[in-house]
């Protein structure tokens, strides 16, 4: 029997299967839910507190703003359920608060908020393209100086090496698709902002990279539907295992897929609450 689809492809879900096809069975078919992580949930308290900071007149965005920002994002996050599945104790806490307060801190040394024209934050976008469901959240779509579209995306991780460049890159390409497809306008301008480098990487899409990217999600989808028919997707060892919660269903380190296939079929049989 073959694995079912994933519903969509999104530019997360594209790296995440060229990085590794068989953690991008576990995550996007499986469905295996991630466990909480510090480093996920660092990026969701900065994603929160940069676009408050956005919702601000522009002349209010400063750097006090932004941390208070960052202090009204933080204790929303104090009940969030999975916050309190870190565990983190008060030293802790306040560690995990004083570094998303420096990566706030490093924002400024990017950009100049008060000069940004934001027309959308955390815009969730949709489009069939090539017969490819992509989805996708730009964390910040704006007008530049001549009305021009500027796609943004934060990250909170380390930036990639000057040989990975291209690949991060490659994601952002997907939301220029998206933008093209949703708005009719390809954007003149995508950019990473990497905030714990602190680094911009900005890449102007054209007529070529558009095809370009269409070609790769073409062949990604492909490469999908093939290993799902086949029910054939391979671990691929790397840095990356560091970070992979997988660890425990992978061959490469002593695990079975398979109980991560039954794990999904009786997590697919509980009625939804
Ligand atoms: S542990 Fe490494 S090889 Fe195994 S699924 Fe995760 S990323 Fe892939």
């Amino acid at each position: 029997m073959a694995f079912p689809l994933p519903r969509s492809l999104s530019p997360s879900k594209v790296t995440a299967f060229t990085d590794c096809a068989l953690a991008f069975r576990f995550s996007a078919i499986d469905r295996l839910p991630d466990p909480p992580s510090v480093a996920a949930m660092r990026g969701t308290l900065v994603h929160a507190a940069l676009e408050h900071l956005h919702v601000l007149d522009p002349d209010e965005r400063t750097l006090p703003a932004a941390l208070a920002c960052l202090d009204d994002a933080a204790a929303a996050l104090r009940d969030d359920p999975e916050y309190v599945a870190l565990g983190l104790a008060d030293d802790e806490a306040a560690a995990f608060h004083a570094e998303a307060a420096e990566l706030v801190r490093n924002y400024f040394r990017l950009e100049d908020p008060t000069t940004v024209r934001a027309i959308g934050l955390e815009l969730e976008v949709e489009a069939e393209v090539d017969g490819i469901h992509l989805r996708g959240i730009i964390d910040r779509l704006e007008l530049d100086a001549e009305g021009e579209l500027v796609v943004t995306d934060y990250k909170t991780g380390a930036p990639p090496s000057t040989q990975h460049e291209r690949k991060r890159l490659s994601g952002v390409h997907i939301y220029s698709l998206l933008c093209e497809h949703v708005l009719g306008r390809r954007p003149r301008t995508v950019q990473l902002l990497y905030l714990r480098a602190p680094l911009a990487l900005t890449t102007e899409p054209t007529d070529r990279s558009t095809r370009g990217t269409r070609r790769t999600l073409g062949a990604v989808w492909q490469a999908v539907e093939r290993a799902c028919e086949r029910e054939d997707f391979r671990p691929r060892p790397s840095h990356l295992c560091n970070y992979c919660a997988f660890q425990a269903y992978c061959p490469a380190f002593g695990g079975d897929p398979g109980e991560a296939r039954r794990l999904a079929e009786d997590l697919a049989a509980v009625p939804a609450t």
